[in-house]
């Protein structure tokens, strides 16, 4: 089969194959790779995936953009290793469901992408000389599910940057109780900086040395094992002939970019709600027309969507024919009509996420974390203005054990905790600090990979 290749969003960059887009993250014009020619479910293949487990719908999904670059056998394995836990599509009511995407092993729907790329990665580095270095800022749980997803993979090293102040104690010691490949550095700042030292990093000719990658959900492995879970939510509950609406919580849109992803590939998509906390950039600039990063960030209940301008949305201009460059400038309005069309945007405040999380409770025994809760929120918005929709799913992200202060708070009871994230409770945390400094970070790269 043909070899599929990868442009920039930046427009100023060569194509290149899939294993390139992956090693590198982002393009050398800082733009961000997508496919070019996105590829089609085959006639009544969606049907045929209705009844699969979601390994072979993740093959079959998967398969379509690795071709030339993994053997299906070696597909196949990856498929079936990254994802030996359950993906449940819990039923609400006669058209509401919500999808847990939560029981990985750092219980976040960021497993799905960080255990295929660790794999992936694993893949195109076995028999390469010297170290690769991931280097990945998190708001909260990109950093544990990369940690995790490439912890013990040879010839890779993974530094961490998190702001301590704005995350969990239990997404804190996913990232610092692993050791071995991976450094887990606490940056006294707010996640913005964090991913604002990431950045100057890879731009920085003078870490030519050290051979640096992202794995942020900037990387093009970020994105594509996030199209699975759509279709297999879409054949599941609507045979891949119903349209779904999907309503999924958003901060640096790259879950929703997968369900983008997923309808241009042919799934039956009827709309895809986005909902952010009060970083709204993306719901005013659906409303205005205009794009207006938030800088800083607002520190919301929901803190993994604490992004005030998020990177995959200039992916999501470019899928509308528009140009968003990395500084958030508009370079080419895209194409609002059908923008509007398949995507709608809501925010919500961290009261009315509160709040949502007692009513689902209340009214459905649906138990919610924040970041749940405001993509649930988004859907009973979006279900009353749009009261004739048959099959609707939210997303939640992240197991409610990760919150368990605020759920007791709101609920009365703490969820039960998960064997993975009970597990990390006991062990030892190894974490280094450093200021929003890029002098002290770069030495602090130099000294240990250099
Ligand atoms: C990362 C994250 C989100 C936001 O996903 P994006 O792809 O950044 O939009 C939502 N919820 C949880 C729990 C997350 O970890």
């Amino acid at each position: 089969m043909e070899q599929m290749s990868y442009a920039s969003t930046n427009r100023q960059a060569p194509e290149v194959t899939l294993a390139e887009a992956l090693l590198r993250g982002q393009a050398p014009d800082r733009g961000l790779y997508l496919p070019v020619g996105i590829p089609r479910f085959a006639p009544g293949e969606l049907a045929s995936l209705s009844d699969k487990p979601y390994p072979e719908v993740a093959a079959a999904v998967l398969g379509k953009f690795t071709a030339g670059t993994f053997a299906p056998d070696e597909l196949d394995a990856m498929c079936r290793s990254a994802y030996d836990y359950e993906v449940p599509l819990e039923r609400v009511d006669d058209r509401r469901h919500v999808m847990r995407l939560d029981r990985g092993p750092t219980a976040s729907f960021k497993d799905f992408a960080g255990r295929m790329m660790g794999r992936m990665f694993g893949a195109l580095r076995r028999n390469a000389a010297g170290r690769l270095v991931i280097l990945t800022a998190t708001s909260g749980d990109t950093g544990s599910a990369v940690a995790h997803a490439f912890y013990r993979i040879p010839n890779v090293e993974v530094m961490v940057l998190f702001p301590p102040a704005e995350v969990s104690a239990r997404q804190r010691k996913q990232m610092t109780t692993l050791g071995g490949n991976i450094t887990a550095v606490g940056v006294d700042g707010k996640f913005d900086d964090c991913q604002a030292l990431v950045k100057q990093a890879f731009a920085d000719e003078s870490l030519r040395g050290v051979e640096l990658t992202s794995a942020n959900s900037i990387n093009i492995g970020r994105l594509l094992p996030q199209i699975v879970y759509y279709v297999y939510a879409a054949v599941r509950l609507g045979g891949g002939v119903a349209p779904v609406v999907f309503s999924v919580p958003s901060g640096n849109f790259g879950d929703m970019m997968g369900a983008l992803l997923a309808s241009r590939m042919g799934l039956p998509v009827e709309r895809i709600v986005v909902a952010t906390n009060a970083n709204d950039e993306v719901p005013r600039f659906l409303q205005t027309g205009e794009y207006h990063k938030i800088v800083p960030s607002k520190s919301c209940l929901s803190n993994a969507m604490n992004v005030g301008h998020p990177s995959n949305f200039a992916r999501v201009i470019a899928l509308f024919g528009g140009w968003l460059d990395e500084a958030g400038t508009l370079r080419q309005a895209p194409d609002m009509g059908r923008l509007r069309q398949e995507i709608w945007a809501t925010s919500a405040g961290d009261e009315e996420t509160r709040a949502t999380i007692q009513r689902a409770w209340r009214e459905h025994k649906l138990l919610l974390e924040p970041h749940g809760a405001v993509g649930w929120l988004g859907l009973e918005r979006y279900l009353r203005e749009h009261p004739t929709v048959a099959v609707a799913v939210s997303v939640e992200t992240a197991h409610p054990a990760k919150f368990p202060e605020e759920v007791e708070r709101l609920l009365g009871f703490a969820p039960e905790v998960p064997e993975s994230l009970a597990a990390v409770e006991a062990k030892p945390e190894e974490c280094l600090r450093l200021p929003a400094d890029y002098d002290e970070f770069r030495k602090l790269l130099l000294d240990k990979y250099s």
